[in-house]
């Protein structure tokens, strides 16, 4: 589990229990009860400061949005949003993805963002990387079958070592882009990343992985 050592983020958190869910162990099963609706749960993995979350959440009222992010003092800034926007259908986990089956029945989830993930790029911190098999693993168990996982980055690297890791724990892959900036792609939501670094010239990549 994480580590609780900022407490001026905690009390942030604490006074809006609405939007940062405090013990999401105990929603295990009944997140659709936390939503107070049946429509589909969307989570976005290392969610950042929120702007890709808040623009889905926005773009699409009737799907219910989960964001987990490790930084209390990052994801301070999605909270942020969220309460300026008066956004209702995002919840904010401050929890380690490596957790996600003890947050998440199996089959709860219909759908996993994974945007401008750390890239990890030494051999010996691969295990790291959100794309490695037992991260798959996870992602596969609490999402419903032949759910997808939607993934962007600017990391050529990072790009590749993904196709490779979706490919090889058989997943299909959709709508591979290596210029997304420039494709026929109409809906892209750009997160903060995504803002500084296609700014500096670089190209984004992104594809959807759809386990069988
Ligand atoms: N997605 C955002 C964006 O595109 O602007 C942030 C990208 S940032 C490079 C990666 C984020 O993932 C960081 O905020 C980091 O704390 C978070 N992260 C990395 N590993 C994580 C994990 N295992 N569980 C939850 N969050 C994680």
């Amino acid at each position: 589990m994480r580590q609780r050592n900022k407490p001026w983020a905690e009390d942030m958190f604490a006074k809006n229990p609405n939007l940062v869910t405090a013990s999401p162990s105990e929603c295990k099963g009944k997140w659709n009860e936390v939503f107070g609706n049946t429509n589909p749960i969307h989570l976005e993995v290392g969610t950042g400061k929120g702007q890709f979350i808040i623009g889905m959440a926005k773009q699409n009222p009737d799907i219910n949005f989960v964001g987990i992010e490790l930084s209390a003092s990052v994801m301070v800034s999605a909270l942020e949003k969220l309460i300026e926007e008066n956004i209702t259908n995002v919840r904010l986990l401050n929890e380690n993805a490596q957790d996600l089956t003890e947050l998440f029945n199996e089959n709860e989830l219909n759908q996993i963002y994974l945007n401008f993930s750390d890239p990890w790029p030494k051999n010996r911190h691969e295990k790291r990387r959100l794309m490695y098999r037992s991260f798959l693993e996870l992602y596969e168990t609490v999402m419903k079958p032949e759910c997808e996982v939607h993934f962007k980055t600017d990391n050529q690297g990072l790009f590749e070592y993904a196709l490779h890791s979706f490919s090889n724990y058989g997943m299909v892959l959709h709508e591979v882009s290596l210029d997304l900036h420039n494709s026929d792609f109409e809906e892209n939501i750009m997160t903060e990343y995504e803002e500084k670094f296609s700014a500096k010239g670089s190209r984004i990549y992104r594809c959807i992985a759809q386990f069988r």
